[in-house]
């Protein structure tokens, strides 16, 4: 199994919605972005286009933020996640260094929203989170442990995302890879991505 997604750049408006429920899902404080949404505008006035471009980890086969890790706190699952363990990271920014996809986030302060102290939903959402460490998309672990798919999937009013297993010629994922030509971003960069475009 091989885990990846699907985004449609046909169908994506431009939302925030993924970014706002992934921030909303895993609780990252202020300044941490999972996932974002970037605005890419081309050609000459009159003839001018802006497309949006969802962008996250993108759970690379070959990933360089694995390789270059000194205290193994970043490793891949079984299922193709890329992941990072709190407890070993040491905040030496290194994998930031080494993503090619600015995919990474250094934790400096985990902050409220708020003046007043964290609320309640912080407090609880804070305990995933630890100063001086970085964090990244996890396509949702805790989701897809109770059978939910990722929150940017499950809340894209487009429905402009596809999540599944790309080793499975039958999901849904594979097959708009295969039938639409979805593509990853900078393949040559040589790090196998897990998320595929269909070109806007
Ligand atoms: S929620 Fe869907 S439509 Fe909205 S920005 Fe994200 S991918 Fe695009
Ligand atoms: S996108 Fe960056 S952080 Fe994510 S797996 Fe690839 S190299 Fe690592
Ligand atoms: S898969 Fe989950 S953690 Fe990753 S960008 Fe989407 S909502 Fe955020």
């Amino acid at each position: 199994m091989r885990l990846g997604m699907v985004i449609d750049l046909k169908k994506c408006i431009g939302c925030y919605g993924c970014a706002a429920a992934c921030k909303a899902e895993n609780a990252t404080p202020p300044g941490v972005l999972w996932c974002r949404v970037v605005k890419v505008e081309s050609g000459t006035y009159p003839q001018v286009r802006r497309i949006s471009v969802p962008l996250q980890c993108n759970h690379c086969g070959d990933p360089e933020c694995l390789k270059v890790c000194p205290t193994g706190a970043t490793f891949k699952h079984e299922n193709g996640i890329v992941d990072i363990d709190h407890e070993l990271c040491v905040g030496c920014r290194y994998c930031m260094m080494a993503c090619p996809y600015q995919a990474r986030t250094f934790q400096h302060q985990v902050l409220g929203y708020f003046p007043g102290g964290l609320t309640p939903y912080e407090q609880r959402g804070y305990q995933r989170h630890q100063e001086g460490t970085v964090s990244k998309c996890n396509f949702c672990l805790p989701r897809l442990e109770r059978g939910l798919e990722p929150a940017c999937v499950a809340n894209c009013m487009s429905r402009a995302r596809i999540f599944g297993d790309l080793d499975d010629p039958t999901s849904e994922v594979a097959r708009a890879i295969r039938e639409k030509g979805a593509q990853p971003l900078y393949p040559e960069l040589g790090t196998d991505p897990s998320i595929f475009y269909i070109a806007p």
